[in-house]
């Protein structure tokens, strides 16, 4: 969701207000929002980056794309029974993942997907005696349905009390489509007669809808689950549309099953290299790609300068919302750099076959596109007293000179604008093995004395070999 900031005008966003600031407005860089815990940022949500891409279309859609190609083409030669038995390991496994990694959402839509290609096999085997065109109709409708439910489902945890109420919905709605396509006086059905079952036009607007809702979703959140989500529904869609197709209809069906089961996966590798709080890779995956690292590289690190004191006056939260807000210019690093969340508020931008020379001019944007980046808050979501050690001395003086500037805009009424700044320290190696351990103490001293001589600024550590000397320069 983007929209456009003006400065000095008031801007109404979900039930609140807030009035930009003229003020700064000169070097002002994107004007950022924070208000009561939630960032809304001017330029940096960007739908269609490639991230968002690559999340939204990986591995999902390559999956069903794949699937479609075998489809058309027709060369998968495996006969229906043996796609329902790749169907009931792709179920088996999957809810054996969901319980482990406690997944109720992908469970459910398991289970789902799972009984309503078993409904569309048995009406293709009973064509005979059961009224096909209303089962069709029915699941048209259901499974759409669901696929909202799940995807507007919050995730509690997997427990009984959890999952049992949408087990027990689904299982009521096996008995309603049973009941139905049972119950009825139709006529008996010839063969030729059940091949010409096709969606209603209204199940079609139900696939559209779910599938529009579980595509912003995915958009928004570019969680693994939430794109599976789409895709899977995507699948049954197709299973459905290919209806009395028996094979096609199966090989649609085991599309959704793996999708939903391989998002399960995806999302704990997530877990395991991503920092939930910002998104960025995190030290995991920071250590990794040290290991592949080759000369001429280089490493800067970057810390946030006085963030206790930030976090003291505004709160943990608003301190996460400013974390994250600095990850996301993090990530937009040029030059090739790539950054990482190492730990609190330290990051790590690794520039492979970079020396110094060539990074320090990104770097120097960096700094200058944070310090510029203006955070604005009403004076009702700040903290009203400051936390920690200040607290407990009752207004005792600040340490330092930036505590106390902060603490005099907290205790403000009017809306002003805020940023933060950076210190980075940098180094590099240009040539020889890579002694990766060496060049992050190297880049870590620098960033010592960039806090030392001042912060908001950036100290280089050239070393021009592998343990060689080093050389220091300093950019302001
Ligand atoms: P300096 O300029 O010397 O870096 O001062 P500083 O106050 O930033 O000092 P330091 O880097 O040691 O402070 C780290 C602070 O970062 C401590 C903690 O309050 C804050 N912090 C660390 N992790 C998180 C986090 O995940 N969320 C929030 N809100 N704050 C964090
Ligand atoms: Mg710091
Ligand atoms: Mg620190």
């Amino acid at each position: 969701m983007a929209f456009n900031l003006e400065l000095g005008k008031t801007v109404t966003y979900p039930g609140r207000t807030c009035r930009t600031s003229p003020a700064n407005s000169g070097s002002a860089g994107p004007v950022e929002i924070i208000l009561g815990g939630f960032s809304y940022r001017s330029n940096d949500l960007d739908l269609w980056s490639k991230s968002t891409f690559r999340a939204l279309v990986l591995p999902g859609g390559l999956l069903l794309f794949f699937t479609a190609v075998l489809a058309q083409s027709g060369s998968i030669a495996l006969p229906a029974p043996s796609l329902s038995f790749l169907s009931c390991c792709a179920l088996a496994g999957g809810m054996l993942l969901a319980w482990r990694f406690h997944t109720t959402r992908i469970f459910l839509a398991l289970v789902m997907v799972y009984l309503s290609q078993q409904a569309v096999e048995l009406f293709a085997l009973a064509h005979k005696r059961v009224s096909v065109g209303s089962g069709i109709a029915a699941l048209g409708v259901l499974i759409p349905l669901n696929f909202i439910l799940v995807g507007l489902m919050e995730e509690r945890g997997f427990t009984f009390s959890n999952i049992s109420p949408p087990l027990m919905l689904i299982s009521m709605q096996a008995v309603f489509v049973a009941v139905l396509v049972g119950g009825t006086d139709a006529p008996p059905v010839t063969a030729r007669h059940a091949a010409s079952v096709a969606l209603p036009k209204y199940a079609y607007a139900a696939f559209a809808a779910a599938g529009l809702l579980l595509l912003a979703r995915s958009l928004r959140s570019r969680k693994p689950a939430d794109s599976a989500l789409f895709w899977s529904l995507a699948a049954c869609f197709l299973s459905l549309d290919f209806y009395p197709s028996v094979r096609i209809s199966a090989l649609y069906a085991l599309a959704a099953l793996s999708i939903l089961a391989i998002s399960i996966v995806e999302t704990s590798y997530l877990f395991a290299f991503h920092d939930e709080l910002t998104g960025l890779p995190s030290r995991r995956a920071f250590n990794d790609a040290l290991r592949r690292l080759e000369a001429p590289y280089s490493i800067a690190v970057v810390d946030i300068d006085h963030f206790k004191s930030f976090n003291d006056t505004y709160g943990h939260n608003v301190g996460d919302q400013v974390l994250r807000l600095v990850a996301c210019k993090l990530a937009r690093v040029t030059g090739g750099g790539h950054a990482y969340r190492c730990g609190g508020e330290e990051f790590t931008i690794l520039f492979p076959g970079k020396p110094t020379a060539e990074v320090a001019p990104h770097l120097e944007q960096l700094r200058h596109a944070i310090q510029t980046t203006q955070f604005h808050m009403r004076g009702s979501d700040r903290r009203q007293a400051p936390r920690g050690p200040e607290r407990r001395s009752n207004g005792a003086r600040s340490h330092t000179r930036k505590a106390a500037a902060i603490r005099q805009l907290a205790q403000s009424t009017t809306t002003e604008a805020i940023s933060v700044t950076v210190s980075i320290g940098v180094a590099s190696c240009l040539s020889g093995v890579a002694q990766t351990e060496a060049v992050l103490q190297a880049a870590d001293k620098a960033l010592y004395r960039a806090k030392a001589n001042g912060r908001n600024r950036i100290e280089i550590t050239a070393s021009r070999r592998r343990s060689g000397g080093a050389k220091a320069a300093g950019i302001a």
